[in-house]
């Protein structure tokens, strides 16, 4: 993998990632994929939009379909019909939100399946195996996920545990299992992200990215991040931890955010973003326009026949009005899900497409404040 920022604007980085299924222009937004699925869009509708690469879920496909099958499918690209780049997250994030018992040790984390409860370990080795044999092009290493509060004293030890994983994610052996000719490219091509932890403490993130750059890694990630603390102070471990990341290599704030959260940490020198805000909103007709977010089950637009939003140029606004899509969703209607999934994707990428071509232009720092003083500036 190779990164290359290209020009830099008021703190904002525009660059180009280089995978093994082409190229990514940064700042950008990865699109949820979490069981090898967008919900509601095929991958190359996402294309169409602009999407360049994909965001899936190694604990959500390690239980369903197992990553045997996925293997044997030709990776996780052939399997979901998608060529282009695919960023696998570790599972550990899932295991700490989804699963209600687990236990952690220094050997990974054991944890039930909310599938059916089996008991199923998850360790360094084991998330790095899980990611080769989908056929990821970034893997990210297993790490501890903290809750909002937290201790100094826990979060202390759990940085230590983080690290110590990343070294172990590190020097997993590469899986060289017999591959499909359907898959393209070989697991061991994979690129490895480490996960810069420490809760809300500057000097622990400094010292998690510190220890994280000695081991080495492709790229950093900032994970432990939007768990219920208020911006400003988000930002302020952005501002804790960038400074110690490499600049020629990728930085990744993980599971972020709104567009104004997005617009904060790009100033911060962040170039890759996840979030389940755009896909997860649409289904509950929570709308990201030009001018704010919009309630589309709101009684005021029953009658209204106006574009979702007139600014933007998607195939949903340019063809249906905020009258029929509200009756969809109201009728529960699947195609209702499709369409406000699609605008808000759209939305999203279109976001990112502007950031970068203002960064480009010199002119980042202008682009933020028309864009909040329209969208508004709520953080
Ligand atoms: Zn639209």
């Amino acid at each position: 993998m190779i990164f290359e920022v290209k020009k830099e604007s008021h703190g904002a980085r525009a660059g180009v990632l280089k995978t093994h299924h082409g190229k990514v222009k940064t700042p950008c937004f990865m699109t949820i994929a979490t069981a090898g699925a967008i919900k509601g869009l095929i991958p190359d509708e996402g294309k169409k939009l602009g999407a360049q690469i994909f965001l899936s879920n190694t604990y959500h496909l390690h239980l369903r379909p197992g990553e045997e099958l996925v293997a044997r499918a030709g990776g996780l690209h052939a399997f979901m019909g998608w060529q282009g780049p695919i960023l696998t997250d570790s599972g550990g994030y899932q295991v700490f939100s989804l699963s209600k018992c687990r236990k952690v040790t220094q050997e990974g984390v054991q944890f039930q399946s909310h599938i059916d409860g089996t008991k199923v370990m998850l360790t360094p080795e084991k998330s790095i195996e899980i990611q080769q044999k989908l056929g990821s092009d970034i893997m990210m290493c297993l790490d501890e996920c903290l809750p909002y509060p937290c201790d100094r004293k826990i979060a202390e030890e759990s940085l230590e545990l983080t690290t110590n994983w990343a070294r172990r994610c590190r020097a997993a052996p590469p899986w060289r299992g017999r591959r499909d000719k359907a898959c393209l490219v070989p697991t061991t091509t994979s690129s490895l992200f480490g996960i810069v932890q420490g809760g809300m403490y500057p000097d622990l993130r400094e010292r998690s990215a510190k220890e994280l750059v000695t081991i080495g890694f492709d790229g950093y990630a900032i994970g432990g991040l939007s768990v219920g603390e208020k911006a400003p102070l988000m930002y302020e471990m952005l501002e804790a931890t960038v400074p110690h990341l490499p600049k020629d290599q990728p930085r990744y704030l993980m599971g972020v955010g709104t567009p104004q959260n997005i617009l904060e940490a790009v100033e911060r020198g962040i170039d890759m973003f996840d979030c389940v805000l755009p896909t997860r909103n649409a289904r509950h007709g929570y709308l990201f326009t030009s001018q704010g977010p919009l309630r589309i089950k709101n009684e005021s637009f029953r009658e209204d026949f106006s574009p979702l939003d007139p600014k933007c140029s998607c195939p949903v606004c340019k063809k249906y009005s905020r009258a029929y899509l509200r009756h969809l969703l109201m009728s529960g209607e699947i195609l209702g899900l499709r369409l406000l999934t699609w605008h808000n994707v759209a939305f999203y990428l279109k976001l990112m497409h502007d950031i970068r071509a203002s960064i480009l232009k010199g002119r980042f720092a202008t682009f933020k404040k028309t864009f909040l003083k329209r969208y508004g500036q709520t953080p």
